[in-house]
């Protein structure tokens, strides 16, 4: 016990007395009502202070608060954070802390960090780069869709943080490219993501490779039956920490309906940006080829457009995204899968062209906005066929979203609702069996989703995802 508050500190056997010492000096023992934290309480060490000040964060998110002790106190994490809270530096940051000295000898994995889609991969990776700037880590990304060589050269040169997609990691642990028995942190982001994408056979498989005894750290926007079940399996004794209420949205999004007629939704969208001068605006399509025909539209309507899609190459991909970021497209056409995890700075506008069929895919869009404390609008686009999709969107967050109606956009009330198709637009690896069941067995440029698409869907797919290998 240490102080008059009387708090226990567990302290665990892999730490040396100097850390552990460092670490009960740096970390103020807090009480209910104490002022917030800074970053320089959590016991991190100088290095990754510095890299965090570098970001110009003032003090450390709710979850970042709670996790960074947990973690560096060696425990197993059961996380409810959704993107946009600040998880990814949450688990990145006592990562590379407890990374701290690498054992003498070759470079092994030691941390683990699986992700449901290449760009959430590529993104961790740039944070473990970014937050471990002044620490002495090698980390790299490992997904499919590119070709596997140069990611075999990188692990053969020795790395110590691995983030992947499922699909691909299995394969270089089938062809024994990669060694994952000395992995000591094991995360798993996104987890409900991944189960609703199919990747849990995956998954089961990697745990196989790992050793026993190691740290593991999952975090889900909500918990189905599924992640409650895996989590039981997976975690040993875990702090469980919930930073938002289950499924609810990021309470600084502003949601807005606007009802319209389906052909007009792109009028008005193109209007609404142009009066509105939005300049950087993410707008999500339920299919690919809505999203190229919505691009090719506002293009011709003078805004710049692009969009992100599973059928495109990565190369194509990466581009869309970094333009966007960069401000030179000011509208990005995204779908459901392409989007997940993007963590766009200061992203202030989304748009729901159409809304998705599963109503929690529509928390995961707009958590696009209103990142870290930011202020953001997501505005929905809603015809007629689609107010079934809208009364269980409603149902889900447990209240309704305000509708504002603009002037020359009435709806037609002459218009009768015709059923939203499901069909190729339905996502991948979801409700149905027939996506789960197959999930695990596709090899090779895998993508993640692509599994529970049709036949047709797939060898098309694949023969895009091979052009971009080339
Ligand atoms: P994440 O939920 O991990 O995707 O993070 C969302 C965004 O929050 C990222 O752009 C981070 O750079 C940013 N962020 C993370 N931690 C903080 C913090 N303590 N203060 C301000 N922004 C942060």
């Amino acid at each position: 016990q240490f102080g008059a508050r009387g708090v226990t500190l567990q302290i665990p056997a892999w730490t040396g007395p100097q850390a552990i010492c460092e670490r009960i000096l740096a970390r103020r023992i807090r009480r209910p009502g104490d002022n917030p934290m800074s970053f320089n309480e959590l016991g991190l060490s100088a290095e990754l202070l510095r890299a965090v000040k570098e970001q110009g964060y003032e003090e450390p998110t709710p979850i970042q608060r709670q996790a960074i002790p947990h973690i560096l106190d060696g425990h197993d994490i059961l996380a409810g954070a959704q993107t946009g809270t600040g998880k990814t530096a949450g688990f990145t940051l006592p990562m590379l802390q407890l990374l701290e000295n690498p054992p003498s000898g070759p470079r092994r994995v030691r941390a683990l960090i699986l992700t449901p889609t290449r760009e959430l991969a590529a993104q961790v990776n740039e944070s473990v780069h970014t937050y471990g700037k002044y620490r002495p880590v090698r980390a790299m990304e490992i997904y499919g869709g590119v070709s596997p060589r140069p990611q075999i050269t990188k692990i053969k040169r020795g790395v110590d943080v691995v983030i992947a997609t499922p699909g691909r990691l299995l394969d270089h642990v089938r062809q024994g490219n990669i060694d994952l028995s000395f992995v000591e942190m094991f995360v798993l982001d996104e987890a409900d993501r991944m189960l609703d994408m199919g990747f849990i056979r995956d998954i089961k498989q990697i745990i196989k490779h790992l050793p026993e005894k190691r740290q593991n750290l999952l975090f889900s926007a909500t918990f189905s039956k599924e992640i409650r079940e895996l989590a039981n399996k997976l975690l040993d004794h875990p702090a469980e920490i919930q930073v938002a209420a289950r499924n609810a949205t990021v309470d600084r999004v502003e949601q807005l309906v606007y009802p319209v007629d389906k052909g007009r939704k792109r009028e008005l969208l193109s209007e609404m940006i142009g009066r509105g001068n939005w300049q950087q605006v993410l707008v999500f399509t339920r299919t690919k080829h809505g999203a190229n025909r919505l691009a090719k539209q506002l293009n011709q309507d003078g805004i710049t457009t692009d969009a992100i899609h599973g059928g495109k190459g990565q190369g194509a991909r990466t581009k869309a995204l970094r333009d966007f970021k960069a401000g030179k497209t000011r509208v990005l056409v995204a779908t459901d899968i392409a989007a997940r995890g993007l963590d766009i700075q200061r992203l202030p506008h989304v748009v729901n062209y159409e809304l998705p069929h599963v109503p929690e895919d529509y928390v995961h869009r707009i958590g696009r906005t209103a990142r870290a404390g930011q202020d953001g609008t997501a505005v929905s686009l809603v015809c007629i066929d689609e107010q079934k999709l809208l009364k269980d969107i409603e149902k889900l967050l447990k209240r309704a979203i305000k509708k504002e109606y603009v002037p020359g956009y009435e709806v037609d009330k002459r218009i009768k609702a015709e059923p939203v198709q499901k069909g190729k637009s339905r996502r991948p690896g979801g409700p149905g069996p027939a996506g789960r069941k197959k999930a695990g067995k596709a090899s090779g440029a895998r993508r993640p989703g692509k599994n529970a698409r049709n036949n047709n869907q797939r060898k098309r797919f694949s023969k895009s995802a091979r052009s971009s290998v080339s």
